[in-house]
Parts: C-alpha cells; structure tokens; sequence
C-alpha cells in the first residue's frame, strides 16, 4: 500500500525535558489568520474573515470548496501573508470538527502541509483523504489532551466556514516577509514592510473613520483592567510620534471642537499613505501640545480608557513598553 502523503511530516516525539520543547513536536494552542493591510481593515469592518475559493495550484481549487485559512507558526523572518494577525484559540476552530490532508507544498521554505478542517462530510470527495490527529503520524497530533505540531515545516489550515472576530483572542501586527508573499508574490507592494509602518496605517484608519466595534482585539485585561496590549501601545506611540516629529509651527490654527475631527482627517490620509498631506492638516492644531491633547481624547474615546491611561501608555516619556 502506498504510504500517505502525510508520512514525511510526522511529529517527533514530546519532550521529557523541562524548559525545552521539541521543535519536531511543539505544542500548541494558538492558531493566526495573517492578512495584507487593505484585506485587514475589510476583515474589521465586516466582523469577520471571509471564506474563499481556493485561488493558487491546490487540490481543492476547482472543488468550489470555500475556506478560511489559519497557520500554528509564527514568523521569525516576516509573515509570507501580510502584517496583520488576527489570533484564535485553535480549539475553537477545531472543535470536534473533522480533518481532512489536503496536499503539500513543497515550493514552500519549509514546505507547507495543508489540512481542511470541516464539520461536512468529505469522505466520498476524492481531492482529500480522512485525517486521525490522534495518531501521533502526521504534522498535527492530538493525544487527548495536547495538540502537537511538526514545527519544522509551515502549517496551512484550511477552515470550510467564515471566522466570526467575535472569536478572535486579539490582533497584532507583524513584519512581513522581505522577499516572499503568498497572495503577491514579488509584486507585493507590503514585502518588507514593518510592524509599524503596517500598524500606524491601520490603526490611524481605524481609529479616524471611529471603526471602534473590535477595539477589545488591541487590549487585555491586566489585574482586572484594562489596558493596550503592548504591540498596539508600540505602535499607537509611534504613530503619535510620528505626527509629534513632522510638526511646525503655522498661523492659520484651528479652535475647540474642530480640533478632534481635524485630526481624525489627517489620520485617515495618514492610513492612505498620503503622509505629507496628514501632517500638514495636523499643524492647523496650532502646538504639539493642543495635538496630544486631541490623541488623548480620541484614543479615550476610541478605546474607552482614561485619558490618564492614554497618557500612562503611549506619551513618550511617561513609561515605556516593551514589544516581544
Ligand atoms: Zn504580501
């Protein structure tokens, strides 16, 4: 009989050292949908990830098979898939639903296995084969209490429904692959793109249209409050910073209750990219210090923390954050 696909992709074995993990056979628990900046935003407003056809060279692409895909590994080099994660607890993707081997991709570096995970029945679908994670003989093993994976290869899990945010633990933003990208290849205009200029981006966007329903998704709760988690304090200081640095004194000031909408206008054009135009809109505020004061009661507003907090976390120089 010929061996299954998934044979040269099998787990190690669990380490019995303490402080050590076997990178043959990582336990895992958490599992990422990693998007480009303009597909990010999208999955934000609408709520939620969106299943799709199944676009590149793979076994399901003419099967009309829809899916999300979401991967256990993270990205020490950039993500190959863009700069915004959105984490879930992978119990509640797996959820007693069934697994299905796709396929391997071997133009991958490491190559990727791919496996469906479905609450349908694929058995009589001859593009997959039936997957028993609780034999320790593929990439994904589960004995009963822990689930394991091969971390020496890249993981693709594919999803045959829509992810709700609503299960989403939080969102991140992640550098993406200087060379690679699965959705744009070489073209990709993000390829190298930071954590940063991805992030500011996204968060100016958001926080100047009022996009605020998942803001739960950039905070966590610390000793029963709650506060930034320290990738989005990163990078709401920078994008302050940003503005802080590019400021110049002008005579023509605006006053009072024009200052918050102005503001929120130079941060959409600052999410466009269109940077100069976003700065020069923002010294109409008139001082550094009248623009703080507009981020302080935006972000307030937005993320619903004390202005004392917004100041606590993200105005230079009162304490610093640290981003793993
Ligand atoms: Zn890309």
């Amino acid at each position: 009989m010929k061996k299954p696909e998934w044979e040269k992709y099998k787990v190690g074995s669990p380490s019995k050292r303490r402080n050590w993990t076997e990178p043959g056979c990582e336990p895992f628990s958490t599992v990422r949908h990693i998007a480009h900046i303009h597909d990010a935003v999208r999955i934000i407003e609408d709520g939620m990830i969106r299943s799709s056809l199944v676009w590149d060279e793979s076994r399901l692409k003419n099967s009309r098979t829809c899916v999300s895909w979401v991967s256990p590994n993270s990205w020490a080099h950039g993500s190959i898939y863009g700069n915004v994660s959105f984490e879930f607890d992978w119990e509640t993707i797996v959820n007693d639903r069934d697994l299905y081997w796709v396929e391997d991709v071997k133009s991958y570096n490491p190559p990727a296995y791919r496996i469906l995970i479905t609450d349908k029945d694929y058995d009589s679908d001859e593009s997959v084969v039936p997957y028993d994670e609780t034999k320790p003989e593929g990439p994904l093993y589960w004995d009963g209490k822990t689930w394991y994976r091969n971390g020496h290869y890249t993981g693709e899990i594919m999803v045959d429904s829509d992810l709700s945010l609503r299960k989403c633990r939080e969102i991140e933003f992640v550098g993406h692959h200087l060379r690679y990208c699965t959705k744009n290849g070489s073209s990709c205009p993000e390829l190298g793109s930071s954590q940063y200029e991805a992030g500011t981006r996204i968060m100016a966007n958001l926080i100047g249209r009022g996009l605020r329903r998942h803001r739960r998704l950039f905070l966590e709760k610390q000793n029963d409050e709650l506060e930034f988690i320290p990738n989005t304090a990163s990078i709401l200081s920078k994008l302050i910073q940003d503005f802080t640095d590019e400021f110049e004194d002008t005579d023509v000031v605006v006053s009072g209750k024009n200052r918050n909408p102005l503001l929120k206008a130079a941060l959409i054009l600052y999410g466009e990219e269109h940077y100069d135009e976003a700065f020069s809109l923002s010294k109409l505020l008139g001082s550094k210090s009248a623009m703080k004061k507009s981020f302080r009661s935006i972000l307030s507003k937005f993320f619903r923390l004390s202005p004392e907090q917004i100041d606590a976390d993200l105005m230079p120089g009162r304490r610093s954050r640290s981003v793993d």
